[in-house]
């Protein structure tokens, strides 16, 4: 039972990055097969904009680099450069040292470390261990609610994570209702929000361009039964889908985590050679929005590090 379950986390991170990107294993494939083309895909994009890539590693340095010299930075640079494709996976039955490039919000395999963070936190809320090491039971208290938007970046992607993710009030993010007066209005126990950008090609008049395309995701957990309540609307705001879980089904809720945290692969598409430059820049900026922004944000129940087991978690308002 313990086994399945931790193939349960494993298989929601599968879902969530692994599959998206590098799709369901073909006929006669193996997982290492399909493991080979998350690398090649990572790969690819590293080497298509390694100077990008670079610039944006000498932005992250560590601010003692930064006023110790340039040639510092540029030496740190380069060695995490070295190492970004050789970011690691740690799935379940693989061991061994566990290396992290940090490009946050980029990197697939940062990512699905994350992935693996949230499904233990909305696990541990759902479902949670009736003691330590044992295997997980669902409550049955709670259902599960995917809210997702998907719009054209007309701002800064920049302000938009930092209006979304990081709950900053922020005019340039008007394309979507400002997150601290949506969730006031949501009745929930937990909640967790996802934001992404990623280019796309898209019909303009007289051809095509690559625009950046912004998702927000949001996941909460709601009594049994309840409905969180209207999602804010507006002129001009892209529309809801909203889908329902099962909260006292693992498996449910394992589908809904994997939604909420599904990887925009469209960031890691190869582009075509006309548009290669403006996939180049929608990356670096992406990257550069996300520099300091953490990936995920969480309330209530799901700020929790060990949440409680069954019952006892109250109703919380997000700050
Ligand atoms: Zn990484």
């Amino acid at each position: 039972m313990k086994s399945n379950q931790a193939t349960l986390r494993a298989s929601v991170q599968a879902s969530a990055v692994i599959i998206p990107i590098a799709g369901m294993p073909r006929r006669g494939e193996s997982a290492r097969d399909v493991y080979r083309r998350l690398r090649g895909a990572w790969n690819g994009l590293v080497a298509r904009n390694e100077a990008t890539i670079r610039e944006e590693l000498r932005m992250r340095a560590p601010l003692a680099l930064k006023v110790r010299s340039e040639m510092a930075v540029d030496l740190h640079a380069g060695r995490r450069l070295k190492f970004v494709p050789n970011c690691s996976l740690v799935l379940v039955g693989r061991s061994g040292r566990s290396t992290r490039c940090g490009l946050v919000g980029l990197c697939p395999y940062c990512w699905i470390r994350e992935v693996g963070a949230v499904w233990d936190r909305v696990a541990g809320v759902v479902a949670p261990r009736p003691a330590p090491g044992a295997p997980r039971e669902c409550s049955g208290e709670y259902d599960l609610v995917l809210a997702t938007r998907e719009f054209a970046l007309p701002g800064t992607v920049r302000d938009f994570f930092r209006e979304r993710v990081a709950g900053a009030s922020l005019r340039g993010a008007a394309a979507i209702p400002p997150r601290r007066c949506e969730f006031r209005r949501l009745r929930f126990v937990g909640a967790y929000e996802v934001a992404a950008a990623y280019p796309k090609v898209v019909p303009v008049e007289g051809g095509e361009a690559t625009r950046l395309v912004g998702v927000v995701r949001q996941l909460l957990a709601v009594r049994r039964g309840e409905d969180p309540g209207p999602w804010a609307t507006g002129p001009g705001w892209p529309e809801v889908s909203v889908r329902r879980f099962d909260g006292a089904t693992l498996g449910d809720a394992a589908k809904a985590v994997a939604a909420l945290c599904r990887y925009p692969s469209g960031l890691l598409r190869k582009p075509g050679e006309s548009e290669e430059r403006a996939h180049g820049r929608a990356l670096a900026a992406v990257l550069a929005a996300r520099r300091g922004v953490r990936a995920w944000a969480s309330f209530g129940a799901f700020r929790e590090k060990d949440a409680p087991a069954g019952g006892g978690v109250e109703s919380r308002r997000p700050q």
